[in-house]
């Protein structure tokens, strides 16, 4: 049977991390930088983890040389932060969350994937610290693998192919997202896109971007279903 891949962006979408997220990237790029509040107030949604890495130390004098040489040192240490701030903080699923992916795990058609601007070595700790199963998302493309977020639908969908021996085209993706990023990147992949509005972002924000279908959280499962499986 084709499956159909569904690609769930992580924060503001699955879970809503309560400054976690934020304050792992700052305590890692102080440890190392020293002080980057200049940056302080600077939006970080929709972002991929290294662009806001160039954004915050570009605006506080650092070279491009020595933060493209530094990153992975940097997410040394962002994991290290994470593994310390997640369990201080409150982070939780999006309302309606859990009962989808439960759905969704039982169903032969479709396979469950990740594309988040979080590296690769905390995402999967951010949906622990929401109770979250990091590894129903058999396959994944995150801020690690490319700047660009726009690039990492295309990445998920070779991930997928290569996982399943099915091979994945936008055809068969779904991208969920809470930010105009998820739905750019869904349409750079040539995916459907599913917004959500339980992140930053607004209906009428959401709407401009004219993703497929547009939701205010992810709570109704059936008609979430309907959008995920329609033609
Ligand atoms: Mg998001």
């Amino acid at each position: 049977m084709d499956k159909r891949l569904l690609l769930f962006d992580v924060d503001g979408t699955l879970i809503r991390s309560n400054g976690a997220g934020r304050a792992a990237m700052m305590a890692a790029l102080t440890a190392l930088f020293g002080d980057v509040t200049t940056a302080d107030g600077y939006r970080m949604d929709g972002k991929t983890d290294p662009r806001i890495v160039k954004d915050l130390l570009l605006a506080v004098g650092v070279d491009k040389q020595r933060i493209e040489s530094s990153l992975p040192l940097i997410y040394d240490r962002m994991e290290a932060e994470a593994r310390h701030l997640f369990a201080q903080h409150d982070i939780t699923p999006c309302p309606g969350v859990n009962a989808l992916l439960s759905t969704l795990r039982a169903r032969p058609d479709v396979l469950l994937g990740l594309v988040t601007g979080n590296i690769a070595r905390t995402a999967p700790l951010k949906l622990q610290a929401a109770q979250i199963d990091p590894n129903q998302f058999r396959v994944g493309a995150y801020g690690s693998d490319h700047e660009d977020r726009n690039q990492l639908v295309l990445l998920a969908m070779r991930r997928a192919s290569e996982l399943t021996g099915q091979p994945f085209t936008g055809e068969q993706t779904v991208v969920i997202g809470d930010t105009p990023a998820d739905i750019l990147c869904a349409r750079a992949g040539g995916a459907k896109a599913i917004a959500v509005a339980s992140g930053w972002h607004g209906r009428n924000t959401l709407a401009q971007y004219h993703p497929d279908y547009l939701f205010d959280n992810l709570v109704q499962t059936e008609d979430i279903l309907t959008a995920l499986l329609s033609e």
